[in-house]
């Protein structure tokens, strides 16, 4: 049975009640109604799960690679086999449309197939010597019992990308996943588990974050952390991490800047990025959410996106017909609002949107603001909503010199049917990954990560599996 209806813990291979002192409460960000609750996890769940993941560690390594990629191939097709129950807990407790939902956990099960293959494929070296008669050979090695912390909007697929990439690579893993979206990743972790992976080779502790990462990080055990989430905790974790000496993967906030120049088809360039902007009602953290525009063409520009803006149906992810949810969360309203109507006071104009939509729930109207200037808030800080605030720019520089201007670099995107503009714009835009004439950034065999204040570390791609590999030196004089 899958256990997505009430927040549990998953220790040692059972699922079972929290024993901590707080209680967690899953709520319907579309309709604000209790969905589920529960208590959460406390020290005794984890340290149970501390010594679950010693055991299924030592059971979990020792399987041959050919035998861990059946497991994890098999997780992936019970995944998909109950994908419509667990995409329906997903959008209950997340609010995203149930296509999206759906879309989620197919995702999810390509990347715990990759990860699959691609543990089969994590070979040493053999390196030429120096001395006569002595081999080097290097041969990679799970780093140990790993965590993995996550955010709230892609609450199936991000814990599937740590989860199987740490498995993989023959470590065990405990999941902390956010505690307002603890549901549907159940279904993961019942499919891990159907599937053949060991009892503590995979666990999951829903409850407070600060306590959860801190006695875990603490624990000699834990050998990795990766972390996706907001800038400002990642920074505490790193701190935390770096205290034990432990290796750490950031997957941390951005700002996208986009860049459309003047060469560019303006309406098929809104076209494109609305298909992504408002997708999860622009909870992603590498959606573009800063739109520098060619001044020749920002105003064609506009009024696409503002169509585009306009032709959503917003509504109730499981009312069939919807094309954008809630926000996920109810004080992401409030953050949203007050990013626009600094952005208007600043001197921005409001095209479409800008306010809440109704008394009930937690959406807020897709949104469009044209002539934003620089020193509007929306233009430096991440919003992680359905807004598209656009600037215009005279000549290249100036966009990349704005687009280049924040701390964080996560994505990037541009647009240009100029070859030397395309060169230029690949070349000088400071992100992790950088997408031209398109929006695809992310697939499982692609690596992916930030530089700058959006962390360090790749997910996915083969650079997501040696996360969870070390490297040993091997001398043999035979
Ligand atoms: P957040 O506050 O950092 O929360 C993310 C996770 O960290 C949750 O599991 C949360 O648990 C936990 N957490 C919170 N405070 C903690 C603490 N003091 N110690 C340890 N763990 C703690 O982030 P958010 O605002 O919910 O999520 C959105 C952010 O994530 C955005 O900035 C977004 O850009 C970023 N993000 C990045 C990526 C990427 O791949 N780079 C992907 C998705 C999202 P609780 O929920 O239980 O508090």
């Amino acid at each position: 049975m899958i256990q997505i209806d009430s927040p549990r813990q998953f220790i040692a291979g059972r699922w079972r009640a929290g024993r901590g002192d707080s209680e967690l409460l899953v709520t319907d960000p579309a309709t604000g109604e209790r969905v589920a609750g529960g208590p959460a996890a406390g020290d005794a769940d984890i340290d149970d799960a501390l010594a679950a993941a010693e055991a299924g560690f030592a059971v979990w390594r020792e399987r041959t690679v050919v035998q861990r990629a059946a497991v994890l191939r098999r997780a992936a097709g019970l995944l998909r086999e109950r994908s419509e129950t667990i995409a329906v807990a997903l959008t209950r407790e997340q609010g995203k449309p149930l296509a999206e939902a759906r879309r989620e956990i197919e995702q999810a099960a390509d990347t715990i197939e990759w990860h699959a293959d691609e543990g089969r494929r994590a070979y040493g070296r053999v390196i030429p010597s120096r001395w006569p008669g002595t081999r080097f050979t290097t041969e990679l090695r799970p780093v140990g019992p790993a965590a993995a912390i996550t955010p709230w909007n892609f609450p199936v697929m991000l814990p599937a990308i740590k989860v199987s990439a740490a498995l993989a690579a023959g470590c065990s893993v405990i999941l902390k996943p956010a505690d307002e979206t603890p549901l549907a990743v159940g279904g993961l972790l019942q499919a891990l588990h159907d599937a053949g992976v060991p009892d503590g080779a995979v666990q999951m502790l829903v409850g407070s974050a600060p306590r959860i990462s801190a006695r875990l990080l603490e624990a000699p055990l834990i050998r990795k952390l990766s972390f996706t989430g907001s800038t400002a905790v990642g920074r505490l974790l790193a701190e935390q991490a770096g205290r034990q000496l432990k290796p750490i993967t950031l997957e941390l906030g951005g700002h996208a800047p986009v860049i459309v120049a003047e060469d560019a088809d303006p309406e098929r360039a809104a076209a494109v990025l609305a298909g992504i902007k408002f997708r999860n009602a622009g909870q992603i953290c590498a959606n573009p959410s800063r739109f520098y525009v060619h001044r020749s063409i920002a105003g064609r520009f506009a009024a696409a996106m503002v169509r585009a803006a306009e032709s959503l149906r917003v509504g109730h992810g499981l009312e069939p017909g919807t094309t954008m949810g809630p926000l996920a969360l109810p004080r992401r309203l409030a953050a949203v609002q007050s990013l626009v109507d600094d952005a208007v006071a600043c001197g921005a104009h409001l095209l479409t949107g800008g306010a809440r939509i109704g008394e009930v729930g937690c959406f807020f109207a897709p949104t469009v603001l044209a002539d934003v200037p620089t020193e509007a808030r929306v233009m430096r800080e991440e919003p992680f909503g359905p807004l598209v605030p656009i600037r215009p720019f005279d000549t290249l520089d100036e966009a990349l010199e704005q687009a280049n201007g924040l701390s964080v670099g996560l994505a990037a995107f541009g647009f240009t049917t100029s070859l030397h503009t395309a060169r230029r714009l690949s070349e000088e835009l400071r992100a992790g990954s950088v997408a031209l004439n398109c929006v695809t950034l992310m697939q499982p065999e692609t690596p992916f990560g930030g530089v700058g204040d959006s962390g360090f570390g790749r997910e996915n791609g083969s650079e997501g599996l040696a996360g969870y590999l070390e490297t040993r030196t091997v001398a043999t004089d035979a």
